[in-house]
C-alpha cells in the first residue's frame, strides 16, 4: 500500500534515542495552537511512497543508527495511516532496524494495536492536561489519548512523553504538575521532555495564508524552560 508522506529528515538526534531517520507523515485531525507544520494538516496532499522505498531509504543509513538509532514515524499524524506504517514497521524490524512512533495520539482505529506490536518506542506529546484545554486548544479529545496510552501500557512498550511549554498557556507549573501526574499514571513511562514554544513556521502561516494565532507570543525563554525542568525533575523524584 502507498503512504502520503510530507517529508524526511535522514538523520536526526531530537526524536527519539541515537541516530535516526524520521519520516513525516502528510495528514493531521488536530489544530494545536502552536502547530509549526500547518502544511502537513491535509491529508490529500503529500508525496507517495510505498513502505518498501522508505525501507530501502532507511537501509542505506543503517550502519549510523548503532545499537539505540532506528527509524521515527513522526508527522503531521502518523496514526492516521496506522496500516501503512504497521507494513513498514514490519519491514524494518525484518531488517532488524528498531521503530519509534512520535505521536499525539489522538485517533482510534483498529489498526492501532497491530502497528504497536511493532513498535519499539512511543513518543506521546501530551497537548494540554485537562479535556476543556485540549479541545480548545487542539481541537482534540484527551480521553482518546489516554486510551492510547493505556494500550501502549499494556503492550509495555517504552513510553517518552513530550509537552510544550507555550508562555501563558501552558507555563505554569500547576500545568506542569498537572502533566507529570498523567505520564506517571503510566508504568511504561521512561522520561518526559519539554519542549520550547517556537516560532520559526511563522513564514509557513503567511505563505498558506492562515492565521498563526499565537503570532504575538513570545517563544518559551531558556529560563522559564530550565525552572520548569526542575519542578519536574522534583516531581519525578
Ligand atoms: S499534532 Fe502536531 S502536526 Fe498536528 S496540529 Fe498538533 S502540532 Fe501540528
Amino acid at each position: 500500500m502507498n503512504g502520503y508522506i510530507h517529508s524526511f529528515q535522514s538523520m536526526g538526534a531530537a526524536d527519539g534515542p541515537g541516530l535516526r531517520c524520521v519520516v513525516f507523515m502528510q495528514g493531521c485531525p488536530l489544530r494545536c495552537l502552536y502547530c509549526h507544520n500547518p502544511d502537513s494538516w491535509e491529508s490529500s496532499l503529500g508525496a507517495v511512497y510505498t513502505a518498501r522505498e522508505i525501507v530501502s531509504r532507511a537501509l542505506r543509513f543503517k550502519p549510523y543508527f548503532g545499537k539505540t538509532g532506528g527509524v521515527t514515524v513522526s508527522g503531521g499524524e502518523p496514526l492516521l495511516q496506522a496500516e501503512f506504517v504497521c507494513e513498514l514497521f514490519k519491514l524494518l524490524h525484518k531488517e532488524e532496524i528498531k521503530t519509534a512512533l512520535d505521536t499525539s495520539g489522538a485517533v482510534s482505529s483498529d489498526h492501532i494495536k497491530p502497528l504497536l506490536e511493532h513498535t519499539d518506542l512511543v513518543i506521546c506529546d501530551i497537548k494540554f492536561p485537562t479535556q476543556q484545554q485540549y479541545k480548545k486548544y487542539s481541537g482534540g479529545n484527551l480521553d482518546t489519548v489516554l486510551k492510547f496510552l493505556t494500550l501502549v501500557q499494556e503492550l509495555d512498550i517504552p513510553l517518552w512523553v513530550r509537552h510544550v511549554i507555550v508562555p501563558g498557556l501552558t507555563d505554569s507549573k500547576d500545568n506542569i504538575r498537572q502533566i507529570a501526574a498523567i505520564a506517571k499514571s503510566f508504568s511504561n513511562l521512561k522520561k518526559i521532555e519539554l519542549l520550547p514554544f517556537r516560532k520559526l513556521c511563522l513564514s509557513k502561516y503567511e505563505q498558506m495564508g492562515i492565521e498563526f494565532s499565537l503570532a504575538d507570543v513570545p517563544e518559551c525563554p531558556p529560563e522559564t524552560l530550565k525552572s520548569l525542568n526542575e519542578t519536574l525533575d522534583k516531581l519525578l523524584k
